[in-house]
This record gives C-alpha cells, structure tokens and sequence, in this order.
C-alpha cells in the first residue's frame, strides 16, 4: 500500500541526501595548501590531517582516475594497488574532488588551494556575466580575460615567491592555455609528450631545489573512459599504463621527498538508452523558459530567460527530481555544493537552477552537444564514483 503510493505520488529528492564534497577537510583544495604549509610557505593552512610534512613534494594528476574504479581494478594497478593498504605503510585515502567533479574545476581547485565558488570556474560550461554566453571553462571559448576571471594566485605562485622551486611537468599543448595561467601558474612550465619523459623530467625538477614542488598529469585514462566505458579493454590497458608511470616516478623519487598520486574525478558508465538519456533539445518541458543551458550531463546550470527562475525549477523539479539533486541558485550555494562561500563575482555564473546527477542518467543535448551526447563515461555529480580520489603516499 504505502509502496503503491510512493510511486503515485513521487517524491523529488531531498537536497539533505547530496553527499557534499569535504571542503576544509579532504577535497582537492586542502592537498596544495597543506603540503606547501608543510614547507613553510607563509599564508596557508594545512587542513588535511596524517599528512607529514617533506621537503620536496610532487604531486601527480591522473585525469579520471576515481578512487573506486582503482579498488575495483587491483590486477591492473598492481603498484597503485600496493600504496592503498599496509603491505608497503601505504597511506591511501580518498579525497573529494568538489563540485562539479570536471577537469576545468577540478584543476582550478588543486592550483589555487580555492573551492569552486571562490576561484570561480564552477563548471565545464557556464554563463559569462560580462556576455550573457556560456563560457567553456576547459577550452577557455569564447576567450574572456584570465585575470580578470580567475585573480586569485596559485599555489605555486605563493610557493615561488616563498623560494621553493615550482614546477609543472604536462602536455606541451597545455604550456600557454588561460586554464594553465589561472590554476597552475609559478615557477616554470615544462611541456613533454610521453608519460615516461614526464615522470624522468619531475623527478629530476624534485631534485632541482632544497625545497620543491612539481606537479604533473597525465590525461589519457579519462579519454578513454569517456569513449569505451570505465573497465572497458582500453580504459584498463591505460590503467595499466598508468601504474607503470607511478612506478618509474617513485623509483627515481630523489631524497627527502614525498610523491602524491591523486586525480580531478572518477567516472559513470552511462547505458544507452532513452530512460538513461534525457534529451534536453528533445524536451519541450525541460527546456520552456532556459534561455542557457550549461554545465555538463550529471552537473548541468540552468540559465532561466528573466522572470522565469521559479518556473524553470517547480518543472525541472517535477521532470527530474527523482534521479537529480535539482537546486535554485541559492539553495545550492547555502547548501554548500561549491564550497563554504561563493564569491560575489562567482554567484552569477552559477546556475538559476543547477540539477546533478544521483542515478547513472544523463540530461543530453543532442543538438546542442553531440559529441559530449554520445560519452560513454561521464562525470560531474556527487556521487561517490566521481567525488572520490586516491590520495596516495610515496615516500623516499
Ligand atoms: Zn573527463
């Protein structure tokens, strides 16, 4: 009886039950912070506990590397498996990537030591106040003014000017990018195409200062999910490759240094059909009164044409309230989805309506998105499967 009900009358679910990143505590922000602290590097605070302090720290990104599709795959991580447990005094734990758990926010938050409401890239598309259009917040499109959208320094720029040697070790497409200059400027930039040359080139740029800090990325295991599917033969083949990379990282760990493996979200396997697959341009209820729609599939900001707000979230309430967390603007921010405080100048590039994923769905925009449409993983939401990441300890 009560069951039949329930299914009468569907309940929207409760934004209490979103589990929020642990801002302060155990998100990506608090590792830069706290291991540069760790360093003496004066104006930050070390939030995260049973962290000690070295002198040299190196800080590898796997992009998409989700701290339960590891556990998940221990055959094919053997070494990053070995850093989880006891059998090596390994120290893994899980971080929260933050909300939304995309690159762009993900590596703006590991950068600036800043949540996404104070550094201000709050998702993978949002609106630009300045122009009223989206903002694509990965490929920097339309351009708008780096500084000007992002003033804050980086960590590394904070360390630099302490006299700790910073560096970063990634993609020599990635050198000049306004998302490099905004969330991991200070210190030098060096571009290598392999893993490999990543690895040697940040051991050797650890060795570089009596004190440093080196942060490197690898990009490929997220690709690869996205397109075949986490535990699919590629996604697992790049995994592999990837714990070779740790490995050949931490055997060349100069002195006096600490190696962090860690990652910007995990991933969904989406399935592919019409009951996993909201289609927003297909969708004449979702879509009255949207003037933009942003953000991604599992972390979408809602843009209302003016006066149109409360109707926009009553609808998207109704449509997708059982399998997303939909908030108002406010809601979400008081909530804390973006961290303890939004800046002022953040607050409208946040949605008037801002719906994450709970379920394994997609809100998709086939015409609007066709590429994004058709990923077979996904990320964005709170879910545990993308809000958690390895943070793994190597210690010389
Ligand atoms: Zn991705």
């Amino acid at each position: 009886m009560s069951q039949l009900s329930a299914w009468d009358h569907p309940e929207p679910l409760s934004l209490d039950t979103a589990p929020l990143p642990e801002y302060g505590s155990g998100s990506l922000a608090d590792l830069l912070p706290t291991l540069a602290a760790g360093m003496g590097v004066p104006g930050l605070t070390a939030t995260i506990e049973e962290l000690t302090p070295a002198d040299r720290v190196c800080v590898f990104l796997i992009d998409g590397l989700g701290w339960e599709q590891l556990r998940a795959h221990p055959d094919e991580a053997p070494f990053l498996t070995s850093l989880l447990g006891s059998s090596r005094g390994g120290t893994g734990r899980p971080l929260t990537a933050g909300y939304p758990a995309t690159t762009a926010t993900s590596l703006a938050s590991v950068g600036t030591g800043l949540p996404p409401g104070v550094h201000g890239l709050p998702g993978y598309a949002v609106r630009n106040p300045a122009t009223g259009e989206l903002m694509n917040q990965l490929r920097w499109h339309p351009w708008t003014s780096p500084r000007l959208w992002q003033p804050y320094p980086t960590v590394f720029q904070l360390a630099h000017d302490a006299g700790v040697h910073a560096a970063q070790v990634s993609s020599p497409a990635f050198a000049q990018t306004p998302l490099t200059k905004v969330a991991l400027s200070g210190g030098a930039f060096h571009g290598r195409l392999t893993g490999e040359e990543r690895m040697d080139l940040a051991a050797a740029q650890l060795a570089a200062g009596d004190r440093s800090l080196v942060y490197t990325y690898y990009a490929e295991l997220d690709g690869s999910g996205h397109r075949y599917g986490v535990a699919s033969d590629t996604w697992r083949g790049q995994l592999m490759c990837v714990d070779r990379l740790v490995q050949r990282l931490a055997e060349q760990l100069p002195p006096r240094s600490a190696l962090y493996v860690t990652a910007d979200h995990g991933m969904v396997d989406v399935p592919f059909d019409e009951q996993h697959r909201i289609d927003f341009d297909e969708d004449w209820e979702l879509s009255a009164g949207v003037a933009l729609l942003g953000g991604e599939g599992r972390a979408r900001h809602v843009y209302a044409v003016p006066g149109a707000a409360n109707d926009v979230l009553t609808c998207w309430r109704e449509v997708l309230g059982e399998q997303f967390w939909v908030a108002s603007r406010d809601e979400a921010i008081a909530a804390g989805w973006f961290g303890p405080s939004v800046d002022e100048r953040v607050r409208p590039r946040i949605g008037d309506v801002v719906a994450a994923a709970h379920d394994d769905v997609l809100l998709i925009a086939s015409e609007r998105e066709p590429k994004e449409s058709a990923l077979v993983g996904n990320h964005g939401s709170m879910t545990p499967a993308e809000q958690l990441v390895p943070l793994l300890e190597v210690r010389s």
